[in-house]
């Protein structure tokens, strides 16, 4: 089946819907206390909230995985992967009371080693698998599809990178390339090619 990739994103982060059909799964998931905003994308695109049955986050920043419990509570199951579980706890951090962020809780969230992933993706319809690519954080995962995209999140370009980071920042493009990967669905800013 064909993998579209929509984009829903609002206030400078994107945010993907990747889907086989109706199978659908959200990459980075909202600005906290905006999930209205989200919603309202979603229903300009014309996909349904309720089709969004996985979302991932690139990495567990406020501004790509703001609204993961707020999703959860309307029906999406969380993938996270055991290298994103640490920094879960440290997102309330990050946000003022105003933020309304909610905190993600463990609960109902599906732990997916990346070795699996290859095999639950094709369970929705989707080639590809979920790689890591820690750089601009530990826990940082790129979503890479078979048709040479890849969800990167906020992985550093390697001419940005600083020089304690340079070599991860290298390792993880490099994985990419050996991965496919041709086209950069960023966190921020328009899709590139990966060159
Ligand atoms: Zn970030």
């Amino acid at each position: 089946m064909n993998t579209t990739i929509v984009n829903v994103g609002y206030r400078s982060t994107n945010f993907w819907v990747v889907s086989a059909g109706r199978s659908r799964i959200l990459v980075d998931l909202g600005w906290p206390g905006m999930l209205g905003a989200l919603v309202a994308n979603l229903n300009r695109k014309d996909i349904p909230l309720e089709e969004i049955g996985y979302g991932l986050a690139t990495h567990y920043h406020i501004d790509h995985a703001g609204c993961a419990q707020e999703l959860k509570q309307r029906g999406m199951r969380l993938i996270v992967t055991p290298e994103q579980v640490e920094a879960i706890p440290a997102m309330k951090r990050w946000t003022k009371p105003t933020d309304h962020y909610v905190d993600i809780v463990a609960d109902g969230n599906l732990i997916l080693p990346i070795t699996e992933s290859r095999s639950f993706l094709a369970n929705l319809g989707i080639a590809g698998e979920i790689v890591h690519t820690p750089g601009h954080s530990n826990g940082s995962i790129s979503l890479v599809l078979d048709n040479g995209a890849a969800f990167t999140g906020d992985l550093t370009m390697e001419s940005m990178a600083e020089e304690r980071d340079a070599d991860v920042v290298a390792e993880s493009w490099q994985q990419l390339r050996n991965c496919g990967v041709t086209t950069i669905y960023g966190g921020h800013g328009p899709v590139r090619p990966l060159n």
